[in-house]
């Protein structure tokens, strides 16, 4: 099963995949196979509760918010080393 968000198919994805509705289950998202999509949770998450009206514009939020995520955590994550290396 692969993380359709992603499209990608890993150990850690699958330990962590999820069926997630496309229109929220809190917003009467429907459980019909449409509105139903795989994710990892970690995309799940990240999607939240947002409103997208095609799975097309989940997938782009979800992706952008990841990148954004990753380039904060690598540049705290290399201050640290810097401020290491300094002490
Ligand atoms: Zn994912």
């Amino acid at each position: 099963m692969k993380c359709l968000i992603e499209f990608m198919a890993n150990f850690e994805n699958a330990l962590v995949m999820s069926v997630d509705f496309l229109h929220p289950r809190a917003h009467q998202g429907r459980k019909h196979p449409h509105n139903l999509i795989a994710c990892c949770r970690p995309c799940n998450m990240l999607k939240g509760r947002h409103i997208f009206k095609t799975f097309e514009e989940a997938k782009a939020y979800v992706l952008a918010r990841r990148d954004e995520l990753r380039k904060s955590w690598e540049s705290e994550t290399s201050r640290s080393r810097g401020n290491a290396a300094k002490a």
